[in-house]
């Protein structure tokens, strides 16, 4: 059955910083409820290990998130799995639709929807996906054991994807559309003396090959981005890491934007162009997008959520405990 629930503050993502504004908001006794959406925990799910969270030398990224959530939840955040369809920002009270039929009203809102990967747009890109074109080497990188692989990007999902996959491929060909890397120093050291990754310089895909039955890779086309030279290299998987874009489809046409589409804040808040909606991490973060820095803006979220209720009381009675939803 569904349900309207009156919320004061509703966290829209389960990534490091929604789970973050849920420690926050769970400690300011606002009685949060986070919906995960389709990605519980995140980005860091699709990674194997982070070693930069503060703290731990090395962590598992679906591990941390675990752990993320558990912390969420015993502070006090009740964590739903849900999809928020449609966010009602026009005025206050706020209200979101979820996937499950619930109808959630809230006095604020922390938008921590984060990024999803890029695609290059190929109709050959697009026919072969989830059959030999993949973009997450921790969920697919299993199936290539013994074969030779490609990845797509010069970043440091590339770079990482690229050293993951030797544990599985026999050769592992990087190709970025310039000569110059834009990952980590460390990390492109520890490629550079991989002696199963190529890195194949000044090169674009232009289209992936293979049969129809069975649907499966072959190999790739790649031109020379100076020369336009075609080259082909063969294949059985194929992973873009191409970088993210925001996942911003909620509030695209409401909040103010830049960059291509991040939510804009105020310098130094996490206030968006609408009094009471708030946002954190990727989302409004075209430049650092790193765990560390989404989970200090889901904190600065939630405190200034947290202040935003304190001075604009409440339009409509809350919920006296988050766990005791109003059925319809
Ligand atoms: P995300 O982690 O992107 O989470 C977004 C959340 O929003 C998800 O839970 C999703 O389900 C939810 N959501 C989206 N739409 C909806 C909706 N409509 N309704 C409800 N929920 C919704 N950073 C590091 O610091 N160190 C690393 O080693 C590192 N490794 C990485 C490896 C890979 C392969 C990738 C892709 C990224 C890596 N990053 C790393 C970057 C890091 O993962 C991100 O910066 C971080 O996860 C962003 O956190 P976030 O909370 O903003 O959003
Ligand atoms: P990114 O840093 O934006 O890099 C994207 C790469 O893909 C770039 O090299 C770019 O080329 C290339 N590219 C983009 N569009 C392309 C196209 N149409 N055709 C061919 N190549 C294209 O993205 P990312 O590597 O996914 O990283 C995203 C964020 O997550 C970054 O902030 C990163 O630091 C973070 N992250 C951190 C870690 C870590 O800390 N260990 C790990 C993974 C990700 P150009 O270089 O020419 O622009």
């Amino acid at each position: 059955m569904s349900q309207t629930r009156h919320i004061k503050v509703l966290i829209i993502g389960s990534g490091p910083a929604g789970y973050t504004a849920g420690v926050y908001a769970a400690r300011a006794m606002l009685n949060p409820v986070l919906v995960q959406g389709i990605e519980p925990g995140g980005q860091l799910t699709t990674t194997t290990e982070v070693e930069n969270w503060p703290g731990d030398t090395e962590v598992q990224g679906p591990d941390l998130m675990v752990r993320m959530e558990a912390h969420a939840k015993a502070m006090g955040c009740e964590i739903v799995g849900d999809i928020i369809t449609s966010l009602d920002l026009s005025k206050r009270p706020f209200v979101a639709k979820g996937d499950s039929g619930n109808t959630y009203i809230t006095e604020a809102v922390i938008l921590a929807t984060g990024a999803r990967a890029k695609w290059l747009g190929l109709p050959s890109e697009e026919k072969f996906k989830g059959f030999g074109v993949s973009a997450c080497a921790t969920c697919d990188g299993f199936f290539y054991r013994g074969q030779e692989i490609v990845v797509i990007g010069g970043g440091n999902t590339a770079v990482e994807e690229a050293l993951f996959l030797t544990n599985f491929a026999s050769k592992v060909t990087l190709v970025h559309r310039r000569d110059e890397l834009r990952a980590e120093k460390i990390l492109i050291d520890r490629l550079m003396k991989n002696p199963k990754i190529e890195p194949l310089w000044d090169h674009e895909l232009v289209e992936v090959t293979g049969t129809d039955t069975p649907l499966g890779v072959e190999g790739i086309k790649v031109k020379h981005v100076k020369t336009g030279a075609i080259t082909e290299i063969p294949a059985k998987g194929v992973f873009v890491a191409i970088g993210h874009a925001p996942a911003n489809e909620l509030v695209k046409d409401v909040l103010e934007l830049h960059n291509g589409g991040y939510v804009t804040v105020k310098p130094g808040t996490s206030e968006t162009s609408v009094p009471g909606v708030f946002a954190a991490g990727d989302l409004t973060d075209h430049k650092y997008r790193q765990a560390v820095t989404s989970a200090g803006m889901g904190c600065m979220a939630a405190l200034d959520a947290e202040r935003f209720l304190a001075e604009h009381p409440a339009t409509v009675e809350a919920e006296a405990e988050a766990s005791a939803p109003a059925a319809e």
